[in-house]
């Protein structure tokens, strides 16, 4: 049941056209339930359910039959969001006669809505002429179906639109995905896919067999010449019977073997990529499914074998699409290594088909000042490759090849932001301070090679939050402790006479190293940041002496300790640290040269911490609040998962009151409090943590201007009036509607475009 189940699935997922993978679909279950019909309809925006598929109505009926949302019993199904299952479906008071779709014959009905993130996307039927209710296991595979094919057809319109495109014809469409960093774009899409998985491909199909066999042949050539290469290093170290294998390679990529099968689907009109998917996934799985364990692990030398001809189709591939001149850089999930590939000028916008509001993606996004769209793994990565896109990083949508009034329409609010833009930075020169005077530092968070080049020292009061990872994830490999002294030097630098809050390394969650993989069920619950680099003291202890060679000199290092979740981290650190210290110490004995004394201080992001604070400010300088993980530990809503995008929200209620709390006891505490999480940089955020008493806040440097003017325009009484009805609101939106209310007040509402 479950195989026929997962086989239904991937069939309708791998065929690019929909109309088709449902035409699949119904016969597909209709044969797996040995029924006597099956029918899809779908969803459309006026309200109604289209006839999309059916095996045993009147196949004239498909794509002409639409029923209202409380029409019938399909309305019924959609209505009620769940299984109807009736033995005389015509007997029921909400069956309507439709003439057209010849139904008379049928009397049992079963009807299952397919619903994704609570929107009814559609409804699939199964109808038999027996007089019967349809059995628990056949309503339970159709609920199964229903659920699992929901994620397959979100985006459905969407993909019925761009798959017509295989011919790069223009088509136009909507996509909604998650805001990630505010603007607006206009680029060509220009995919960057780093893993080369099966699973990764989707099928696609081509107008030129021809270019695609030159590739294929041309990824076997180097694929040939790569086991040669491979079939003589290990010569010396392997008996003959071993070395056969290359041999056997040899043969299989032979066109009377794979290859004549690979070439064949290409002249069907698969592209080269989808036709090698299907022949090594049709002949793995035949020899999977042999008794001879002999013959069984045969299955993985041809998927091994595909991989290979697989990893330098994509690296041809890579290279054949010119790197326009504005680029959309789609992936599934943007890396800081993609974003370092693309020329700075070329990038203006990023869309992550992975990833939500918070995701690192999109952090490294508003860093640059770009917009970005999140979430949007419905519609598969090559359907973006040379597209006209416009990214609308305010409301998370992504048009795609749209019509030129549109464009000219999106030109508009561009030239609009620009303005803005410009309106803030000619007050960046001015002091931090609110209208009454009140002031504040604004730090700026950096990590990007970019973030140095484009932040303004003289205008801002240091590096708030430097993310070191950043420049760990660009290598091929960890960077060595010189490499790292000349790079914190370099940060040191653009700063002088002001602080530099220097992280130790944060891996883990959704910032992975390539050359130090760590797999877990539960990355952000799991070995990340300072738990990592306290397992691996030799990592830890080479940045830490880093950090304070490159401090020499400079004296404005200060030390930050990511994902402290206990004390005796703190302690271990310190104690690590000044280990470190005596190391560069001694260095530097008999010299003149007298090493800096950094301050060290503590993130505040798992919630854990922030009740152990009279003893954190007796063992550390200070703390820095980062709001992005603290959001995500206190509502336990993973960061990065756009499933559950709508429960993340800084500005939940539960979570202000959090900071309130914090911010009181750290005054009286006389411990220094910072905040570097990305509601920093939000105005209605900067707004409510000032109006809580908070002073010194880092965020990204494209974030920085229009923050410093906005404090500059109201009065911190006004702010404190404001906190007691933010910190009694119910929900975040409610917190929201407060804040705007406020600007709008101001008539500063239409000056922060949000
Ligand atoms: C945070 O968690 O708020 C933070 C600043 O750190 P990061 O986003 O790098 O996890
Ligand atoms: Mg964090």
């Amino acid at each position: 049941m479950l195989s026929q189940l997962r086989r239904i699935v991937q069939d309708v997922a791998q065929e690019p056209v929909l109309n088709k993978a449902l035409a699949g679909l119904v016969s597909n279950v209709k044969r797996a339930l040995n029924t006597e019909c099956c029918s899809v309809y779908l969803a459309d925006y006026q309200q109604h359910f289209t006839l999309m598929a059916t095996d045993g109505l009147n196949p004239e009926a498909v794509g002409s039959i639409s029923i209202g949302f409380s029409e019938g019993l399909i309305g019924w199904v959609g209505q009620r969001e769940e299984p109807i299952n009736l033995a005389q479906a015509h007997l029921h008071p909400r069956f309507k006669v439709t003439p057209e779709v010849s139904e008379e014959k049928f009397s049992a009905f079963l009807g299952c809505p397919i619903i994704h993130h609570r929107k009814v996307l559609g409804v699939l039927t199964i109808q038999q002429g027996e007089n019967r209710v349809f059995s628990e296991d056949e309503e339970s595979f159709l609920v199964t179906l229903g659920v699992q094919l929901a994620s397959v057809l979100v985006n459905a319109e969407m993909r019925q639109s761009v798959s017509q495109s295989s011919t790069q014809q223009k088509v136009t469409g909507q996509l909604q995905g998650l805001p990630g960093a505010p603007g607006i774009a206009i680029g060509e899409g220009y995919v960057m896919e780093p893993s080369s998985d099966f699973d990764d491909i989707s099928l696609r199909k081509t107008d030129d067999p021809e270019k695609e066999l030159s590739r294929f042949y041309k990824a076997v050539k180097i694929t040939k010449a790569e086991f040669n290469r491979l079939a003589e290093r290990m010569s010396a170290h392997l008996p003959a019977d071993a070395l056969a294998i290359f041999d056997v390679y040899h043969q299989l990529l032979e066109a009377a073997s794979l290859g004549d099968e690979i070439e064949a689907q290409i002249h069907d009109g698969w592209c080269a990529k989808s036709a090698l998917k299907r022949v090594v996934e049709k002949f793995a799985r035949q020899f999977d499914d042999m008794d001879d364990p002999y013959l069984r692990e045969r299955g993985t030398d041809i998927r091994d074998l595909g991989q290979r001809v697989l990893n330098h189709l994509l690296d041809t591939e890579q290279r054949h699409h010119k790197l326009p001149e504005k680029v959309v850089l789609v992936a599934e999930n943007v890396t800081a290594t993609m974003l370092a590939e693309i020329p700075r000028h070329q990038l203006v916008a990023i869309v992550s088909l992975k990833g939500s509001v918070n995701s690192h993606a999109a952090i490294m996004a508003r860093a640059l000042g770009i917009p970005a769209v999140m979430g949007l793994d419905e519609l598969p990565l090559f359907h973006w490759q040379e597209q006209l896109l416009i990214v609308d990083g305010y409301r998370g949508q992504i048009l795609m090849a749209p019509a030129d009034a549109i464009l000219a329409e999106y030109q508009t609010l561009i030239s609009e932001d620009a303005q803005l833009s410009a309106q803030y930075l000619s007050e960046i020169h001015l002091p931090a301070q609110s209208a009454c005077g009140g002031r504040f530092s604004l730090m700026v968070n950096a990590g990007l090679a970019i973030d140095l080049e484009t932040s303004h020292p003289s205008h801002t009061d240091g590096i708030g939050l430097y993310r070191t990872e950043y420049p760990f994830i660009v290598r091929t490999r960890f960077p060595t402790e010189a490499e790292q002294v000349e790079l914190y030097k370099t940060v040191l630098a653009t700063q002088p006479g002001k602080g530099v809050v220097m992280r130790t390394l944060d891996v883990g969650g959704d910032k992975p190293l390539p050359y130090f993989p760590i797999s877990e069920e539960n990355p952000f619950l799991g070995w990340r940041g300072i738990r990592m680099t306290l397992d691996h003291p030799e990592i830890f202890l080479v940045q830490i002496r880093a950090m304070l060679r490159a401090n020499i000199g400079h004296g404005n290092l200060h030390i930050l300790l990511p994902m402290i979740s206990d004390l005796s981290e703190v302690d271990e650190a310190l104690r690590l640290i000044k280990q470190a210290s005596f190391e560069v110490a001694d260095e530097l004995e008999g010299s003149e040269i007298q090493l800096p004394k950094a301050k060290v201080g503590v993130m505040v992001e798992v919630p854990s911490i922030m009740y152990q604070l009279p003893e954190l400010a007796r063992k550390v300088d200070f703390c820095s609040v980062g709001t992005n993980d603290l959001t995500q530990y206190l509502l336990a809503v993973d960061r990065n998962n756009p499933r559950v995008a709508s429960l993340y929200d800084a500005m939940h209620p539960a979570v202000l009151r959090a900071l309130h709390q914090l911010c009181l006891q750290s005054q009286a505490l006389q411990f220094p409090v910072s905040i570097c999480g990305e509601l920093a940089g939000e105005p209605a955020g900067v707004l409510i943590l000032a109006a809580m008493g908070y002073d010194k806040f880092s965020m990204n440097n494209s974030n920085l201007a229009k923050i410093k003017w906005l404090l500059r325009r109201v009065h911190l009484s006004e702010l404190q009036l404001l906190l007691p009805e933010i910190l009694a609101c119910q929900s975040p939106k409610q917190v929201r509607q407060h804040v705007q209310r406020f600007l709008d007040q101001k008539h500063l509402l239409n000056q922060l475009r949000a």
